[in-house]
């Protein structure tokens, strides 16, 4: 569903990512590791066109989506959340939830203005209310985004990439700063998204979750993919182990 081939990104002096080449399957579950500053938070920015590479070349479903604008990717099907969410000052959680659903559809402040509209708005309301709920946010739903938890703006930003119905989410380290009861919430929720269809790619460093929710890791070191396995071939792995010793260790 995703093709990656020869990307490279620097900024600056900074070589952040160099020759980086994956593909994603439809339908699997991609773990996306690496050191701090390996470049993984990057990797994302460009696949889902927040930032422009320096090369190569991105394919969404063997199309090729390099520069495209990230409203178009979203109506592609690719939605994203971010590892630090940042929510707006006057909406509430629910209202939040609905205008994601209107920058999927690519419509602003004209929103829900037809009889039309307004069946899409009653179902983007069923959809916000029932992905609240998945992810614990029903109590906090009339709440302003603002004002709830760290935590809970990262379930927020996970429902709020669910709202475009997206068939590949990738998300940045989406149990950073969540309870560990909320994890396996977020697991399950994940695994139910996988089983209806959606191919994920998930950063992340919690290695309990990756067991638990990954079908396969790509490791990421200093810009450059030093593994592709699954979980269970991580420990055995010589560059994989290499890259969480550090650069210091002689080998
Ligand atoms: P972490 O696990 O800490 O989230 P990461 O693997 O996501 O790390 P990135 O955020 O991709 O790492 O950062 C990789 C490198 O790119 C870092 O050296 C960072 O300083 C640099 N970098 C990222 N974004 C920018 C930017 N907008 N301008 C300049 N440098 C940047
Ligand atoms: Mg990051």
């Amino acid at each position: 569903i995703l093709e990656v081939k020869n990307l490279a990104k620097a900024f600056a002096a900074n070589k952040v990512l160099h020759h980086v080449n994956f593909e994603v399957k439809q339908g699997e579950i991609v773990g996306l590791l690496g050191p701090n500053g390996s470049g993984k938070s990057t990797l994302l920015n460009i696949i889902s066109g927040f930032v422009g590479p320096d090369a190569g070349e991105i394919r969404l479903v063997g199309r090729s989506i390099a520069g495209m604008p990230t409203y178009r990717l979203v109506q592609e099907g690719m939605a994203r959340t971010f590892q630090l969410p940042i929510m707006p000052q006057k909406m509430s959680v629910l209202e939040v939830a609905m205008a994601a659903a209107t920058d999927a559809h690519g419509v602003f402040s004209t929103l829900f203005r037809t009889a039309r509209d307004r069946a899409a708005e009653r179902r983007a309301l069923e959809r916000a209310r029932h992905l609240l709920d998945e992810l614990l946010l029903t109590r906090v739903a009339h709440l302003p985004a603002s004002a709830i938890s760290g935590g809970q703006k990262k379930l927020l930003g996970i429902v709020c990439a669910l709202m475009a119905e997206p068939r590949l989410l990738m998300l940045d380290e989406p149990t950073a700063g969540v309870h560990p009861n909320v994890r396996n919430d977020i697991v399950q929720a994940l695994h139910r998204l996988n089983a209806s269809g959606v191919t994920l790619v998930i950063v992340e460093h919690d290695m309990h979750f990756i067991r638990d929710a990954c079908s396969r890791c790509i490791v990421l070191d200093q810009g450059e993919i030093v593994a592709s396995c699954r979980p269970d071939e991580l420990a055995s792995n010589a560059r994989v182990v290499q890259a969480y010793l550090g650069a210091s260790v002689e080998v």
